[in-house]
């Protein structure tokens, strides 16, 4: 089984958390120390349990922890690309146990087989990363600026994504807070995703096997929920894929462990019918995946489409920062 929670997500900060077995690995670590260690315990984890860390880019928004974080724990081991360690590094005190990779490159982290793959943001050798273990895979992606035929192809067919919907395009386009230059900038095909963006490649990625997807980065000023979930959600039921549950990550409230699961043994009567034997598999695997524990602010909609609601305040509360 491999479980997935989202301790954070937004331009003041990423940090998420994937496990399998006793591996229990950050993606990011762009919220305080403190920050982790609490939204951790919140989920039922201690922050001694991480077993390693895995960077997707240089942005503060994705490393600003890290420091501290290491201050009790030195010998971590931090996965980055070797242009991305090279800048990460720089601003520390004190080093973790660099592993570091290519862009491109598959590598073990504990029991998880990982494949890294480069997406196009403005940063040094930002990538994406997907997950696989037990016959399962959860494709995560976070800062991008457009999406390439490499990240379809890395993403195709999956059990679970992770993926970016930074912005409404009508909202960041009516937005009066930030200067034309940073919407450009959040805008460009090095920037970040639109919920527009996000729906078409979860839509075309989508197979049978997708049980849920968890949308991240939402901007505070110009994206939320219901609006990031719902265009994806559309996109996913336009397909006829109503399996497919939609959350969405906040800056503020953890999204508690969502879970995979493989697909039961195969019993004699789905071996026998070889034309509708993945059908099957695919139900068995529909029936086992849920949510750890319930969620909080997520109800368990009668619809297929799970939107985390937050209260209006979440979005407007928050100080104005740039996009990272
Ligand atoms: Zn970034
Ligand atoms: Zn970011």
């Amino acid at each position: 089984m491999i479980r997935f929670a989202v301790l954070g997500s937004g331009s003041s900060g990423n940090c998420s958390v994937v496990s399998m077995g006793h591996d229990h690995v950050l993606i990011d670590i762009g919220l305080s120390a403190r920050q982790i260690e609490q939204r951790l315990e919140s989920i039922g984890l201690v922050a001694d349990q991480i077993s390693a860390v895995v960077l997707t880019h240089e942005h503060s928004d994705h490393t600003c922890g890290l420091d501290v974080f290491l201050r009790k724990r030195a010998g971590l081991p931090v996965f980055a690309t070797s242009h991305t360690c090279a800048v990460v590094k720089e601003g520390l005190r004190r080093q973790p146990k660099w592993q570091v990779f290519h862009a491109g490159d598959a590598f073990a982290v504990g029991t998880f087989e990982v494949e890294s793959f480069s997406v196009p943001h403005d940063a040094v050798d930002p990538v994406g990363f997907v997950f696989r273990g037990e016959g399962l895979g959860l494709g995560s992606l976070s800062d991008t600026g457009h999406v390439t035929h490499l990240i379809r192809e890395r993403l195709r067919d999956l059990d679970a994504l992770h993926v970016e919907a930074n912005y409404d395009e009508m909202l960041l386009q009516n937005d009066r807070k930030r200067p034309w230059a940073t919407k450009q900038r959040i805008s460009s095909r090095h920037g970040h995703l639109s919920n527009t963006q996000a729906a078409d490649l979860v839509a075309e990625v989508a197979s049978e096997r997708l049980r849920w997807v968890v949308l991240n980065h939402l901007s505070k000023d110009c994206n939320n929920a219901p609006l990031a979930g719902g265009e994806v959600g559309k996109a996913l039921r336009q397909r006829g894929l109503d399996q497919v549950t939609v959350h969405c990550a906040s800056q503020k409230t953890p999204l508690p462990f969502l879970e995979i699961r493989p697909p039961a043994p195969a019993c004699s009567d789905a071996l026998a019918a070889d034309s509708t034997g993945r059908d099957q598999a695919g139900a068995a695997r529909s029936q086992q995946s849920h949510h750890s524990s319930p969620a909080r602010g997520l109800q368990e909609d009668p619809s297929p489409f799970v939107h985390q609601i937050l209260p209006l305040t979440e979005y407007v509360q928050q100080e104005w920062g740039f996009e990272n």
